[in-house]
């Protein structure tokens, strides 16, 4: 697995030198391509920690479900907000469900 960035929305942070997302990639994976998007550099060594993914807040990335718990092609994208994240799950059909997990950032 790996995470997904879609082009249209990411809009490099600004011109963030270190956007959102390459600050808090463990695996140091992730960078910007000549037109300021977001890129993974060798998906294969995602772990799918899914910090970028938090952290984004264009919610540009999503991760792709294992088969066994989302169903063939589904995927996850999250909101973060003050106190809380607001996870999106995508499934095959297209349908959606929400799920809100409170934290305790402020
Ligand atoms: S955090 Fe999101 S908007 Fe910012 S560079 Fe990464 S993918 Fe693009
Ligand atoms: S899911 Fe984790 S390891 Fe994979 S690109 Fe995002 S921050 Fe890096």
């Amino acid at each position: 697995m790996t995470v997904r960035i879609n082009k249209s929305l990411c809009n490099g942070c600004g011109n963030s030198v270190e956007p959102k997302c390459v600050m808090v990639c463990p695996g140091d994976l992730l960078c910007k391509d000549p037109s300021n998007r977001c890129v993974i550099r060798d998906p294969k060594d995602c772990w799918d920690c899914a910090a970028c993914v938090k952290e984004c807040p264009q919610q540009a990335i999503e991760m792709t479900l294992p088969v066994q718990i989302g169903g063939r092609g589904s995927t996850l994208k999250a909101k973060t907000e003050k106190g809380r994240i607001i996870w999106q799950l995508t499934k095959p059909d297209g349908s959606k469900e929400f799920f809100e997990v409170h934290t305790r950032n402020t």
